[in-house]
C-alpha cells in the first residue's frame, strides 16, 4: 500500500529531476573547447586571458602561501630546536646544581636545630637525621650483614659490641649477626620506617643447629612461637642466648634501651623463659614494657628491633617517640604473669 502510493507521489518528480540532469549535463561536463582545432591555433578570447590571468594570480598566491606555510613550518622547527636547546640547558642546569645541602633538606622538616658539635640523634626515629655517627665494624663476637647501612650514634654501637662481647663470653663461639643501623648522616632508609636518627638496630636472632649448638648465621631467619624455623629445617630459636641478650640490653649500666621490638609469638616465648628461669621481678617487668611488637611495622620474627632512649645530653633535639604514631602497641601481657 505505502509502496504504491509512494510510487504514484514521487514517480513524476523522480521523472522531471532526471530529465533535467540529462539535459544540463552537457553544459556541466562538457570539456571546453580545445585552444586548437584539427592542428589550427585559435588566439584565445579575452575571457581565457582573463582566466588564465586569474590563474597565474591564484598560482602566484599559492606560491606565497606555500612560501608563508613554509616559513611558518621553518618557525616551528626553529622554536621546536630552541625548546630541545632550553631542555637541555635546564637539564645541565640541574645537573650542575649542587646537590641540597642536608642541612637545607632537613630545615624543611622543621627538625631542631643542633647547636654543638659532636654526637647528636636529632628529630625523631622516623623523621630524623644523624650527627657524628660512628660506624659498627665486625669483630670476632659480631658480624655486621652484608651491605648492612653500620652508623649510629656511639651509644648504640658502643651497647652492641658490649652485648656481643658479654655473650661470646657466657656462650663461646656466639656471633652476634647485625643488620642496618642508620646510615652516616640519617635520613630515610630504605625498607625501615625508623633507623633515621641512629639510635636503631637489627639484631638477628641467636641461632642452636640441630644439637644446640650456636650455627653462625650470615642471614636473618624467621621463627614462629614454638622457636622452629619455617625456611631453616635445623635451625632452633636459642632461648638461652636471646635472653641473655634481651637481659644484657635491658641491664646494660650505660645505655638505656627503650625497645626491643620482636613477634608477639616471640615474645611471649621469651618471657615463658624468663619466668621458667625466675629472673628478677624487676628484669621481667623490663622486658614485658620493652619487648613490643608495634602494630603498624614488619612483624619482626627473623630479628629484633633494637632501639636505645635518647641520650640525657641531646634532650630537647631529640624526639623519644616515632612521629605520627601512637606507642607501639602490644597484646595485653601475660594474664598468668606472677610479678
Ligand atoms: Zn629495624
Amino acid at each position: 500500500m505505502f509502496s504504491s502510493r509512494f510510487y504514484r507521489v514521487f514517480r513524476p518528480i523522480a521523472v522531471a529531476l532526471a530529465a533535467a540532469c540529462l539535459w544540463a549535463e552537457p553544459a556541466m561536463a562538457a570539456p571546453p573547447k580545445a585552444d586548437s582545432v584539427k592542428g589550427e591555433k585559435v588566439s584565445p578570447s579575452k575571457a581565457d586571458k582573463a582566466a588564465d590571468k586569474a590563474v597565474a594570480k591564484d598560482a602566484k598566491a599559492n606560491a606565497k602561501g606555500d612560501k608563508d606555510t613554509a616559513k611558518a613550518i621553518a618557525k616551528v622547527d626553529k622554536d621546536a630546536k630552541a625548546n630541545a636547546k632550553g631542555d637541555k640547558d635546564t637539564a645541565k642546569a640541574v645537573k650542575k646544581a649542587p646537590k641540597e645541602s642536608a642541612a637545607k633538606k632537613y630545615a624543611k622538616d622543621d627538625l631542631p636545630t643542633v647547636t654543638f658539635k659532636g654526637p647528636a640523634s636529632v628529630g625523631a626515629p622516623n623523621r630524623g637525621k644523624l650527627q657524628g655517627a660512628v660506624k659498627l665494624h665486625s669483630s670476632r663476637s659480631l658480624k655486621l650483614r652484608d651491605r648492612a647501612h653500620a652508623w649510629a650514634l656511639p651509644e648504640l654501637v658502643k651497647l652492641l659490641q658490649r652485648a656481643a662481647g658479654k655473650i661470646a663470653k657466657k656462650h663461646p663461639r656466639s656471633v652476634m649477626l647485625v643488620g642496618d643501623l642508620s646510615q652516616k648522616f640519617g635520613g630515610q632508609l630504605t625498607g625501615h620506617n625508623s633507623h633515621q636518627s641512629g639510635r636503631d638496630a637489627d639484631v638477628g636472632f641467636y641461632v642452636a643447629n640441630s644439637k644446640g649448638r650456636p650455627a653462625a648465621m650470615t642471614r636473618f631467619v624467621a621463627f614462629d612461637g614454638t622457636g622452629k624455623s619455617g625456611s631453616v629445617g635445623w635451625a632452633q630459636f636459642d632461648d638461652a642466648r636471646n635472653w641473655l641478650l634481651v637481659e644484657t640490653l635491658l641491664t646494660d649500666k650505660e645505655t638505656k634501651v627503650r625497645y626491643i621490638f620482636v613477634s608477639n609469638a616471640l615474645r611471649a616465648r621469651l618471657l615463658a623463659y624468663a619466668l621458667k628461669k625466675k629472673v628478677a621481678k624487676d628484669l621481667y617487668a623490663k622486658a614485658e614494657s620493652a619487648l613490643l611488637s608495634p602494630r603498624d611495622a614488619d612483624v619482626h620474627d627473623d630479628h629484633f628491633h633494637v632501639r636505645i632512649a635518647c641520650p640525657e645530653s641531646m634532650k630537647g633535639i631529640c624526639l623519644e617517640e616515632s612521629v605520627g604514631k601512637s606507642k607501639p602497641a602490644v597484646k595485653a601481657p601475660n594474664n598468668d604473669s606472677p610479678y
